[in-house]
């Protein structure tokens, strides 16, 4: 019997030293490699040297070692030197908003929705979210980019999102196309409008924009649109900016906080009710140092990232009406202390920008300048790379697809002709970028 028993632990012993010096072997149609570079998986883990991706149509098909054998008769793309990392993610955005030195609901179309998508592509944001200024047309796009063959970021979207009657977010700012509900019923109507068109996300604002708006939204309307939305099984963001209604909205089941608490640190009571009510933080730095940045006139406005970013007339609308917001400076100084508190503490925080909402948040440029407020706040650039990729795949629910850059994924990869990891700045030294892995047309 034991001896029985040793034979089988042996057969079963070389078996498994058989199949692993066994080399695995890809065959057929449609690969692709990308070879000899540098990886970053989005993961959080260090980089990894002179690995080979083998693509198969839209997903990763392997990573291997430069020890493993290649398949052949393949598409190669020869990248030494070269880091591969996951396309950026942004959790919040606002798309067709602008265009050229216009802006407002008036517009949002499908045209313009195309165009800012394609520029985000070119940038190497492979998925943003759409943060509840959009009109029906999205439902379209967003069914569009979710195609395999798509060279569209992936596209999420709160639909139109809920404010305040003659409050936040302000009409004056061509705000005019959410939900702004006078009374509970009416909020639980039209979350059950809404909910038909299975919006990724509801986003509501709450607070009175700097005191400029009479009042906050009555927490009973807020609680209302949480609790309907739950009931459909669809998270809720929050703008936010007091700590106050921070605490509110936590005790009320809100998901996420779409901006960074401005008006004080956090404190221990807020961070016990985040991790209770397992919420996520998109600090959204970009926001508040396009607030004041534009009137010092920093060195990187003359790089070409940042112009070719700039819809024509805007380079000059800056030059000439630009006003920077008082504030803002100290909000920045204050966001990044706090996302720091709340990212050690161990909160998931994701990446997000505000891009879009008004014509200083550059869609395309802002990625990439949050990655460096994130660094300049104190994270480490692998740690921001987590934020903006695998962090926002798990609180946008798609970690099942795009969780970073591993066998089974998405295609959706940046490639940079620099080390992010030494300098977070070099997310700028765009080499190439796959979407659903196609490699996007850029010039
Ligand atoms: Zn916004």
């Amino acid at each position: 019997m034991r001896l029985k028993v040793t034979v089988l632990f042996l057969a079963i012993f070389f078996a498994a030293c058989s199949h692993k010096s066994e080399p695995r072997q890809f065959f057929g149609e449609n690969l692709t490699i990308l070879k000899g570079a540098r990886l970053i998986d989005g993961m959080g883990t260090p980089a990894r040297y002179n690995v080979n991706i083998i693509l198969k149509e839209d997903r990763i098909k392997a990573i291997l070692d430069a020890k493993e054998p290649l398949p052949t008769r393949t598409k190669v793309f020869e990248l030494e030197g070269k880091t591969i990392m996951p396309t950026l993610m942004s959790s919040h955005v606002h798309l067709g908003m602008t265009n050229g030195v216009q802006s407002g609901s008036r517009q949002i179309n499908e045209v313009n929705d195309l165009r800012q998508l394609y520029k985000f592509s070119k940038y190497g944001v492979g998925t943003v979210l759409s943060m509840g200024t959009d009109l029906d047309v999205i439902y379209n796009i967003r069914a569009n980019s979710q195609k395999t063959d798509s060279t569209l970021p992936l596209v999420l979207t709160a639909g139109r999102g809920f404010g305040v009657p003659a409050g936040a977010p302000p009409a004056a700012m061509g705000i005019d196309q959410v939900y702004r509900p006078k009374n509970v019923s009416e909020a639980r109507k039209q979350v059950k409008e809404l909910a038909l068109k299975k919006p990724n996300v509801i986003k509501i604002w709450v607070d009175d924009f700097d005191h400029s708006m009479k009042k906050k939204m009555d927490p009973q309307i807020y609680q209302a649109i949480i609790q309907e939305a739950h009931a459909a099984k669809i998270p809720v963001v929050a703008h936010v900016y007091y700590l106050e209604d921070a605490k509110l909205l936590a005790q009320a089941g809100v998901d996420v906080f779409g901006h960074s608490i401005r008006d004080q640190p956090v404190d221990m009571e807020l961070m016990s009710l985040m991790k209770l009510h397992n919420i996520a933080y998109i600090p959204t730095l970009a926001l508040d140092e396009a607030g004041y940045v534009f009137a010092e006139k920093p060195v990187w406005m003359k790089d070409e990232f940042f112009r070719a970013a700039l819809d024509p007339g805007v380079e000059d609308w800056i030059a000439k009406n630009y006003k920077s917001k008082a504030t803002s400076r100290e909000d920045l100084k204050m966001a990044m202390k706090n996302v720091m508190t709340l990212f050690k503490s161990g909160i998931v925080v994701g990446l997000g920008t505000d891009s879009g909402a008004n014509l200083q948040r550059i869609q395309g440029f802002s990625e990439h300048r949050e990655l460096q407020l994130l660094v300049e706040a104190g994270m480490t650039p692998v740690e921001a790379i987590r934020v903006a990729t695998v962090n926002n795949a798990n609180i946008l629910g798609i970690a099942k697809d795009y969780a970073g850059i591993a066998e089974g994924m998405k295609a959706n990869l940046l490639i940079l002709d620099a080390d992010p990891s030494e300098d977070i700045a070099n997310t700028q030294k765009i080499h190439s970028v796959f979407i659903n892995g196609k490699l996007i047309e850029r010039r």
